[in-house]
């Protein structure tokens, strides 16, 4: 299905902004150009969420997460950076398995199953794309997505 991607991050960042003001973590979102790609809506909202639920749920009260939306002549690019705690250089090879969190006993409080990162990047492989990150322990995250735009 071919999505308007600018309208597909809109309709996120308004289902999440609620929680992120709830901690007052300043939630902001810039796109460029107009991007048009084939994916799976309801899975691929799935993997965005699930992101931007990790800047929330990991970040400090006042901090902020920045979402982009940006392309090239054959990708799209999302990119989820946030403010928050970081992940040990030790951990950031294991996120992406399913039932892995760092932080065992402060996970407990945030809830979770540690499937998220797992979930989020089986679907952006079966868009036949790619998720990397980067991370600085007590300055924050960045995620970055990119997937082919697809039959156009
Ligand atoms: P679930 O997503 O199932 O509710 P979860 O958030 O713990 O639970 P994942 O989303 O798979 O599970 O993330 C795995 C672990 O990676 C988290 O428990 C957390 O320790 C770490 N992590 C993920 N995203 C971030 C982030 N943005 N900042 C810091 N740590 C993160
Ligand atoms: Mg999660």
């Amino acid at each position: 299905e071919s999505v308007d991607m600018d309208e597909f991050m809109d309709l996120i960042l308004k289902r999440l902004r609620p929680l992120a003001d709830k901690r007052s973590i300043q939630l902001s979102y810039e796109s460029f150009g107009e991007i048009h790609a084939s994916i799976d809506k309801v899975k691929f909202t799935l993997a965005i969420s699930n992101l931007i639920e990790n800047g929330i749920k990991y970040n400090v009260d006042g901090g902020w997460i920045k979402v982009s939306l940006n392309s090239d002549h054959k990708n799209f690019y999302i990119k989820v950076a946030d403010s928050g705690v970081g992940i040990p250089e030790d951990c950031i090879n294991h996120i992406f398995e399913r039932f892995y969190r760092v932080d065992k006993a402060r996970s407990r409080d945030t809830g979770g199953t540690g499937l998220g990162l797992a979930i989020t990047k089986n679907i952006i492989i079966l868009h036949k794309g790619t998720i990397n990150v980067y991370s600085e322990p007590g300055k924050g995250t960045t995620f970055t997505v990119r997937v082919p735009l697809g039959e156009q």
